[in-house]
């Protein structure tokens, strides 16, 4: 097989895609729909990260026909049972209003008010397609708890709530690089880039 020099990425989060360029395989450029005028918006109507993340991959193969990653993530609060789960996206949301990354995060800690049970996970389940039949999916992790307040100025979504455990900072007062090696999308990232490395 050729090396592989683009893959398109299933998503229209800037912040998201950031972080994919710095994590693949150095000679791959990440692009997404929206910056070729595609527009891709599928129903993410799986009931897990990895049904959802295999949900974006194969709509959009299906649309360019070429390699394709995508990224289905949240976090998984164990003191609210597992939510937001594959709803953080959502979290908070109505079809009439959208919630600011801030509101979301602001509403997390008042859902968590009072609770000493802080532990959460992030987690990301990343599909690389290469073909309709070549599938490779990673499911990684990064465990951490809910901060009692936010503080932190980089990263995006729910950084500046979420402690990672083996820092004691949250996302958000992490450099790039140090959010890198701990994440969950980098560890997942890093997995899927010895595969296309052997390939
Ligand atoms: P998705 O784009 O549909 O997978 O939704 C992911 C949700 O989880 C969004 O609300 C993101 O803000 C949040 N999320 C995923 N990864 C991270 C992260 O690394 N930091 C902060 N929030 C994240």
């Amino acid at each position: 097989m050729n090396r592989i020099e683009k893959i398109y990425f299933a998503s229209s989060n800037s912040h998201k895609k950031a972080e994919m360029q710095r994590l693949i395989m150095d000679g791959v450029t990440i692009t997404l729909p929206c910056e070729e005028g595609l527009s891709f918006d599928p129903d993410e109507n799986g009931s897990s990260f990895i049904e959802n993340s295999l949900i974006k991959a194969r709509a959009l193969y299906d649309i360019v026909r070429a390699p394709v990653l995508a990224d289905d993530s949240g976090l998984v609060v164990d003191a609210l049972g597992g939510r937001p789960g594959i709803h953080t996206a959502r979290y908070g949301c109505t079809d009439e209003r959208k919630l600011t990354s801030r509101e979301q995060y602001m509403m997390l800690l008042d859902e968590m008010k009072g609770r000493t049970d802080r532990t959460a996970r992030f987690v990301s389940a990343c599909t690389l397609m290469l073909s309709a039949d070549r599938i490779y999916i990673v499911q990684e992790t990064v465990e951490g708890s809910i901060a009692l307040q936010p503080a932190g100025l980089h990263g995006f979504g729910y950084d500046p709530v979420f402690i990672v455990e083996d820092t004691g900072l949250t996302a958000s007062q992490l450099s790039d690089e140090e959010k890198d090696r701990y994440s969950h999308r980098g560890k997942a990232v890093r997995k899927l880039n010895s595969l296309l490395a052997s390939l």
